[in-house]
This record gives C-alpha cells, sequence and structure tokens, in this order.
C-alpha cells in the first residue's frame, strides 16, 4: 500500500476538499500511483498562522521534552523503515535496501538532535565592573520556512525537521511533489510520536508559487532549501531583501583524485558504488575523475569492469544495484552531457544513452579523456555518468579541482599520508573525504562553500542557523 498523501497543518492530515492535485509517478514504469493535494492559499495562511501560534508556546518548552520526541521519531522510524522505504523507491525510484538505509540512517538523525538539542548553552561574559552580569542566551529563531528535494526525501527534510524543532523552532516544510512519500510519513512520525499540533506543517503546491508565499510572510523569520544552485540563489536573494536567515544546501561538482600512489583497484571498485548511489542523484556524488597519468589505465580498466557489472532496474527487484532517474527531465538533460563530450572529443566507454522500455532508465555511464571546458566537467551532471581525466603534478590538479565555482565535497585517493593533509587542506570544499566515504554522519557538519551553499546540517553546528544569539547585561 503506497502512502495517503496529504497536506499536515495544524495537527492534521488534510486532503480532498475540492484542492487542485498532481499525479504521482513510478519513474520504474511511468505509471500514475497517486494524486498528490496542493495547498491552497487558505491552507498556507492557516499553516503560517499555527506556526505562529505554537512557536509562542514550543519556544518555552523544555529541551528534555523536545529531546523525548525526537527519540520517539528515531524509534518510530526504525520500526516502520521497511514501509516507508518501499515507498520511496515507488515514487523516487531507488533500490529498496538503499530506501531503508535512508530511513535507518535518519533514525540516527533524530537520535542526533535529541541529544545535541539537550546541549544549546549559552555563556557568562566575565564584565568590567563588579556588579556587573553579562549573559549571552541563544533563542530559537521562529517559524521557519523549508523547502526539500527528491533525492533522499526522507533525509533532506528530517534533518531540517528535526533541527528546527529541537532548537524551539516551528515548522512550515515543502516537500518534493514528484517524491512525496517520505514527507508524508515524516509527518505521521512527528504526530504519532505526540509532537503538539502547529509545529510542524507541511503543505504542497507549485515550488515557486509556495516559496515566495512563504518567504514573503512576515511571520516567517528562517529558511532552509536543498536543491540546485541558481534556485537557492533565487531564494536566498528573496531571503535577503526581507533581512531573513537562510541555510543553503546547493549543488556540487565533486572532484576525484587518485593518486599514483593509491590503491588504484580499491578505489575504482569503490567509487564505482559512490557514483552510482541513487543514479548519481547525490549532491556530494564523486562527478570529476582526476587520475594521476601511472594510476590511469588500471583504474580505467577497473571502473569500466565495475560498471558492467550494475543491474539496473525497478528498485523493488532485489537483484537492482541502480534505478530510473527519478523523472523524465532527468534523462534529456543527461543525453546532453554525453552528447557535448562527444562532440569536444571524449570517448564514451560505457553507456552513453536512454535504456529501452519503459521507465526513466539511463545506462551507467563513463566517458575518458574528458577535456575540462565539456560541459559534464563544468555543469553539476546529477547522473549516472562518470567522466575521467588525467593529471601529472599535485599543483596541476589541485588548480583544476578548485577552478569551479562549487565547493561541496572533494574526494581523494592516496597512500601518502603526506599528500593525504596536503590535499585535505588544499582544496576548496565544505567536505574532504580521502580514502573512503565519510560524508553525511549525522554528527557530522554537512554543507558546502562558495556557490554550494551557506551553513551547515549535522554535527554540533547543526542548531546554529535556528537560533539568535542575545546578550542580556544586568547591573546590580
Ligand atoms: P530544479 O532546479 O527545478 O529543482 C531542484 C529542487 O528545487 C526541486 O526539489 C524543486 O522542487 C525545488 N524548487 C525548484 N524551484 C523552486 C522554487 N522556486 N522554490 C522552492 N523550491 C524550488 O531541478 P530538478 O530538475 O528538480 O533537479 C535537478 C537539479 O537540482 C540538479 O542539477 C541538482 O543541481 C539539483 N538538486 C540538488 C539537490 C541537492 O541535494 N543539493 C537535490 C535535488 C536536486
Amino acid at each position: 500500500m503506497y502512502e495517503t498523501l496529504a497536506l499536515y497543518i495544524d495537527g492534521q492530515f488534510l486532503s480532498g476538499d475540492g484542492r487542485r492535485e498532481q499525479d504521482v509517478w513510478d519513474p520504474a514504469t511511468g505509471q500514475t500511483i497517486a494524486k498528490l493535494p496542493h495547498a491552497s492559499r487558505a491552507d498556507l495562511d492557516h499553516a503560517l498562522a499555527s506556526a505562529q501560534k505554537a512557536f509562542q508556546s514550543w519556544k518555552h518548552s523544555s529541551p528534555m521534552d523536545r529531546s523525548k520526541i525526537l527519540r520517539k521519531v528515531a524509534e518510530l522510524a526504525r520500526e516502520r523503515a521497511k514501509e516507508i522505504g518501499h515507498n520511496i523507491t515507488l515514487d523516487q525510484g531507488k533500490p529498496l535496501a538503499e530506501a531503508i538505509a535512508e530511513v535507518v540512517s535518519c533514525a540516527d538523525h533524530a537520535d542526533w538532535h535529541a541529544e545535541e538539542c539537550r546541549r544549546i548553552y549559552g555563556r557568562v561574559v566575565p564584565a568590567r565592573l563588579p556588579n556587573v552580569r553579562q549573559t549571552v542566551v541563544r533563542e530559537p529563531i521562529g517559524v521557519v520556512a523549508a523547502f526539500t528535494p527528491w533525492n533522499f526525501p526522507f533525509n533532506q527534510a528530517i534533518r531540517k525537521i528535526c533541527a528546527a524543532i529541537g532548537a524551539g523552532c516551528t515548522i512550515i516544510i515543502k516537500g518534493p511533489e514528484d517524491s512525496p512519500s517520505a514527507v508524508v510519513a515524516i509527518a505521521r512520525l512527528f504526530h504519532d510520536a505526540g509532537l503538539p499540533p502547529g509545529i510542524l506543517n507541511l503543505v504542497w503546491g507549485v515550488p515557486a508559487e509556495v516559496s515566495e508565499y512563504l518567504i514573503k510572510s512576515p511571520i516567517v523569520r528562517k529558511i532552509s532549501f536543498t536543491g540546485s544552485v541558481p534556485v537557492g540563489k533565487q531564494l536566498a536573494a528573496l531571503a535577503s531583501a526581507h533581512m531573513k536567515r537562510s541555510t543553503m544546501e546547493l549543488g556540487g561538482h565533486s572532484p576525484v583524485i587518485v593518486f599514483d600512489d593509491a590503491d588504484v583497484e580499491r578505489a575504482a571498485e569503490m567509487l564505482v558504488g559512490f557514483k552510482f548511489r541513487n543514479a548519481g542523484q547525490v549532491c556530494v556524488s564523486p562527478t570529476r575523475f582526476y587520475v594521476q597519468e601511472k594510476a590511469y589505465d588500471k583504474f580505467v580498466a577497473k571502473f569500466i569492469e565495475a560498471t558492467r557489472a550494475i543491474t539496473v532496474g525497478h528498485g523493488l527487484e532485489p537483484a537492482t544495484k541502480m534505478g530510473p532517474l527519478a523523472h523524465e527531465r532527468r534523462v534529456p538533460a543527461m543525453e546532453s552531457f554525453v552528447e557535448d563530450a562527444r562532440a569536444v572529443g571524449a570517448n564514451v566507454q560505457v553507456g552513453g544513452g536512454r535504456m529501452s522500455g519503459a521507465g526513466n532508465f539511463f545506462a551507467p555511464t563513463v566517458v575518458t579523456e574528458v577535456p575540462d571546458h565539456a560541459r559534464l566537467m563544468t555543469l553539476e551532471p546529477f547522473g549516472p555518468i562518470a567522466p575521467i581525466t588525467r593529471f601529472s603534478t599535485f599543483d596541476e590538479v589541485v588548480a583544476r579541482a578548485n577552478s569551479l565555482p562549487y565547493g561541496l565535497a572533494s574526494f581523494a585517493f592516496t597512500t601518502s599520508a603526506k599528500t593525504s593533509q596536503a590535499i585535505g587542506m588544499a582544496l576548496e570544499a565544505g567536505m574532504v573525504s580521502i580514502n573512503h566515504w565519510g560524508l553525511a554522519l549525522p554528527e557530522l557538519p554537512f554543507g558546502g562553500i562558495k556557490d554550494s551553499g551557506i551553513g551547515s546540517e549535522g554535527g554540533t553546528e547543526t542548531f546554529d542557523g535556528y537560533l539568535n544569539t542575545k546578550l542580556i547585561s544586568e547591573m546590580h
């Protein structure tokens, strides 16, 4: 049974009642699986009013009580992971094991926020006069408007919700209309965990219309968005025009640097796993492969062999390792990257096109000898294409890796401690992972620099974007 889709406002699940609806599809078959209700203007106003009202009491709630609710959410998420994962596979396309793992890992995010929200400390600053006391306190910022994407529909939403609610804020979230079941399931988790009405509100609609309406509302004090760089820049500009804080988790174009001294075959095998997870629709996916000259042939041969072994299919089939792209519109986007790569002289070694049959399937693709000016090397591909190129020296590869406006994740492979330390320091990125996949754990900050965003989610930084700093100076 697929999720019963609904809005969630002031503690009520709402649908029908003449609301506009949109179809939700299974991207592996193209079949319609459900109808999603859009929020009317009255629904948005209702969500704003209930979030504003609930904030008046939630901001004074005990962190112990917030912590208990987040822990209960974690427990329920683990219990329901299989059914939630099944529905994510149906409306987003990723293999079932990946979808279930997404939910289970998010239970850890809820637990982390349950622990950390009890440690939102202020400080006492020594004063210049004996009868003065200076206290710095951190207060919840207010009503948050959050906008989350379809690639990790459960993860991207629950991280923002846990941070907002743990900090004592209330939140209105607009989830991804194309893959909506996960965020409805999250609303049910919080509802069943006993969250009082109005603290979490969920709406759906035309993204630009909903975001503009909510960001401009004087009730909203903070914006959080995960998605593409162009949309993030638009929303950040709108938030700034209304002097509102924003957290932006935007796109990336992660370089992978494989040095001659790396364990090359192990690196190739591991990187095929990272690259084609979720059909490459991952903001921190490795997307530009720079391989040093002596390691190049061995790396490419192993990478191609491991790519050929990937089983592509419906995410509910147990053998499937890669599902379809989440939308029809992503298929022509992939085709145009490959067409451009061919036109600038690259070699398509594996895949390179849409797969036959129904659904948005694009073959796992490896392209070699890709020049730096190819679109694949300059624009985020966000799909199952691995472009590989050569480099000679450390300084040269650092300059090429840092040459783009993105700064989200970077990867490097080397057995030299000296090179490892130097590359970790040299790369312009919010996150650098060396010799393994070390990203996106709840206890680690996740976020980008440059065009890839503002602020971090997770780690001890997770509440920073949701708190105001207030000084209270008293003379006695
Ligand atoms: P898109 O830019 O149209 O949309 C990206 C996301 O932003 C979607 O979830 C969409 O619903 C939302 N969105 C779009 N316009 C919005 C607006 N005005 N207000 C609020 N939300 C809005 O692109 P797409 O075709 O859906 O996805 C492809 C691109 O999106 C990729 O190239 C990638 O850069 C980016 N993306 C990034 C992430 C991430 O985790 N950083 C996730 C999904 C998509």
